[in-house]
């Protein structure tokens, strides 16, 4: 029989967890949203078939597996008014919630319970998510393929040893959307410097981001040699790309993701 999952908080990343889980054939009956309004919740349960509750105490009593996908500013309330129910039943704990720690997490709800941390992305929302999880010693083996299910419904998972790793996850796929979306800006700008429409200049800049992403997770071949492929000696690439190198690229992304942990470090 499917695990009975809670998600607390019905909102944009738990929908998209539960969503996608329910496309990859999970079970809605088995499936639990909570929010303080009906009136949010309605059409989830129209849309979707889980079932729905505005009180998270009842909503834990019969859980498996409870995601904590409210923000970070309630976090600690909404753990503290679920706390005797959560002891009651101990059930796994994953949470999606930006900065706050495992250990943080496991004493707010009363403590000695297996919590796994997620840093997911914005392209979860379409399917297409990068998530770091992170397993405290009280996850069993099981837990953890059954987080990593629940994860893969919304994309990539990548497990990591350290929960400190979390911070060079958001470096690189936490906040990495970002990076991305100012790079496109860039380039469709630069066909527009170029004489393309913005709107042709901007659909190329993104397919082009798309199939070398596809490529290169299809390809047996890494980035550079990929890289090297399209490079042929004296051409257009060749130039381009040494223009980049020589305004040190490399550098700039280096520079950005430090910075990017090290504000995750402050806010951990
Ligand atoms: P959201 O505002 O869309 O959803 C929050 C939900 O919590 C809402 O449905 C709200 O009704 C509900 N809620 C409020 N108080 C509640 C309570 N007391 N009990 C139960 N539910 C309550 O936010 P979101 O973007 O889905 O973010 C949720 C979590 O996911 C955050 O902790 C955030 O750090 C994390 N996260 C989100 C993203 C993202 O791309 N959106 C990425 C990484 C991490």
């Amino acid at each position: 029989m499917a695990s009975q999952v809670t998600f607390i908080g019905a909102g944009n990343m738990a929908s998209a967890i539960f969503g996608g889980m329910i496309e990859g054939g999970y079970p809605a009956t088995a499936i639990t949203a909570t929010s303080p309004s009906d009136e949010h919740l309605a059409p989830l349960r129209q849309r979707y078939g889980i079932r729905t509750e505005t009180d998270n105490t009842k909503a834990v009593a019969n859980a498996d597996v409870v995601v904590l996908a409210v923000k970070p500013q309630i976090m600690r309330d909404v753990c503290a008014a679920m706390r005797d129910a959560i002891q009651a039943r101990k059930p796994l704990i994953v949470s999606v919630a930006a900065g706050l720690g495992a250990d943080t997490l496991e004493t707010w709800l009363g403590g000695e319970l297996a919590v796994i941390r997620c840093m997911p992305n914005t392209p979860s929302l379409v399917g297409a998510g990068a998530s770091g999880l992170y397993a405290n010693s009280r996850v069993s083996d099981a837990q953890r393929q059954l987080a990593t299910g629940l994860l893969e419904a919304v994309g990539l998972v990548e497990w990591v040893d350290e929960e400190s790793l979390l911070e060079a996850v958001t470096a690189i796929s936490g906040s990495g959307p970002a990076y991305f979306f100012l790079f496109f800006e860039a380039l469709e700008a630069a066909g527009v410097r170029l004489g393309l429409p913005a709107a042709s200049a901007r659909r190329l800049a993104l397919q082009t981001a798309y199939g070398a992403a596809r490529m290169a997770q299809q390809s047996d071949k890494d980035p550079a040699t990929l890289k090297q492929n399209v490079m042929s000696p004296g051409g257009t690439t060749e130039r381009a790309i040494h223009s980049f190198e020589a305004a040190e690229l490399r550098r700039i992304v280096e520079e950005a993701t430090e910075a990017c942990a090290a504000r995750a470090r402050e806010m951990a």
